[in-house]
């Protein structure tokens, strides 16, 4: 392997062994580090841990990012659409209609409010649900709908939202992956009723554990997941609402507040790389990810096809190339949804992306170097 590829002491062992990482996250961090540090000094000095100033001011922060005029933050992304679906009184006897190829957190947040997550198969180009796969997926009970962007590009939603206010359905936007992403020069955040963020350390926005938010223009579903995150407490001992406890702490707000301040500018470094593999990626076996001329994605991942997709992991794997899985096994087959009865077959283009999917590396932190040789290795499989 050439000297430019080496990664010397980025080299993340949990994270990745071999010379050029999925994602990279501990460049990620040192680039950072005086900053976070200083945040986290503020912290200490202060010892006030949770829902204090630096809660309060990340929320009002990343309401603004995303075009919102509240933010909660919450302890998880799952957490994040749970407490979202709860504040808006779903629950037993209800359906929600999720997309049959995310990641499990969405389904898991319907079946936490004691709901039922009926599945709906993606658009096969986008991977995304559409307004129309929607609609013919909906139950007499439906009364919700997760649109998640995934892989950071934004589901087209004017169509969705049209449906929603014919047929009185709340939208709660999955937006895990979706930091910064613009769907029609807007930003994703405040295009449905609600929607939900995680800020999982690989998520574009991501803090040094776990936390997520809810973002939302409704200031009484604010206010119930406000609620909600802390005991259903308005004031200390009174309790208005059977809660939960899922608060962002003060040390995690501190370093969210710095690292949004850089979201936007490593944004633009992932657009840079996925542009270059756009461009340069050229492979009769390899399918690569489309963004209609209406969205601006966040490339949280940059996902290809290729109908020998474990060949082209080992391939790359071979020249020191990472590579990942969005996702192996579709939530509806998965163990934890036998009960729902879906047979195999049943959502047949979830079921193909699960067998064709490749996930390349993607990052902020990638070297021009690191962008070449893995479009040299994607280009020289076959
Ligand atoms: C990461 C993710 C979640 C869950 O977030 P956590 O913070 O890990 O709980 C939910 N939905 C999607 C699409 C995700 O990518």
């Amino acid at each position: 392997m050439q000297t430019g590829l080496q990664r010397g002491k980025h080299v993340e062992p949990s994270e990745s062994e071999l010379p050029i990482p999925l994602i990279d996250i501990r460049a990620a961090t040192l680039e950072l580090k005086r900053e976070i540090d200083d945040s986290i000094s503020a912290v200490l000095d202060r010892s006030h841990f949770i829902l204090g100033p630096e809660v309060e001011e990340f929320d009002r922060a990343f309401a603004s990012y995303a075009g919102a005029s509240h933010s909660v933050s919450v302890g998880s992304g799952l957490s994040a659409l749970h407490l979202g679906l709860s504040a808006a009184g779903i629950g037993p006897g209800d359906d929600v209609l999720v997309p049959a190829n995310t990641f499990i957190a969405t389904w898991l947040a319907v079946s936490e409010v004691g709901a039922r997550p009926v599945p709906v198969d993606p658009d096969a180009t986008t991977c995304n649900v559409t307004a129309a796969a929607l609609e013919s997926a909906m139950t007499p009970t439906t009364r919700a709908i997760i649109p998640v962007h995934l892989y950071g590009l934004p589901a087209e939603m004017d169509p969705i939202m049209e449906m929603a206010g014919r047929r009185g359905l709340f939208i709660l936007e999955d937006a895990a992956q979706a930091h910064g992403a613009e769907y029609r020069g807007r930003r994703v955040g405040s295009l449905g009723n609600a929607a939900a963020w995680s800020f999982y350390p690989t998520k574009n926005l991501g803090a040094l554990g776990d936390g997520g938010a809810v973002t939302t223009n409704d200031v009484a579903l604010a206010e119930r997941i406000r609620l909600l995150r802390n005991y259903g407490s308005p004031t200390k001992y009174v309790h208005t609402l059977k809660g939960t406890n899922s608060r962002l702490d003060e040390i995690q707000a501190a370093v969210l507040r710095v690292k949004l301040r850089h979201l936007d500018e490593w944004n633009a470094r992932r657009k840079t790389v996925a542009e270059r593999y756009l461009r340069q990626i050229q492979n009769p076996l390899i399918r690569l990810p489309v963004a209609p001329s209406w969205a601006s994605p966040s490339w949280y991942v940059f996902v290809v096809r290729c109908p020998r997709r474990d060949d082209l992991q080992a391939h790359l794997k071979a020249r020191g190339v990472d590579s990942m899985i969005h996702y192996p096994v579709p939530p509806h087959r998965q163990g934890a949804y036998t009960d729902l009865g879906h047979a195999e077959g049943a959502f047949p283009v979830a079921e193909r992306l699960s067998a064709e999917v490749l996930s390349i590396p993607m990052g902020p932190h990638l070297s021009d170097e690191q962008v070449q040789f893995v479009v040299d290795s994607v280009n020289a499989f076959g």
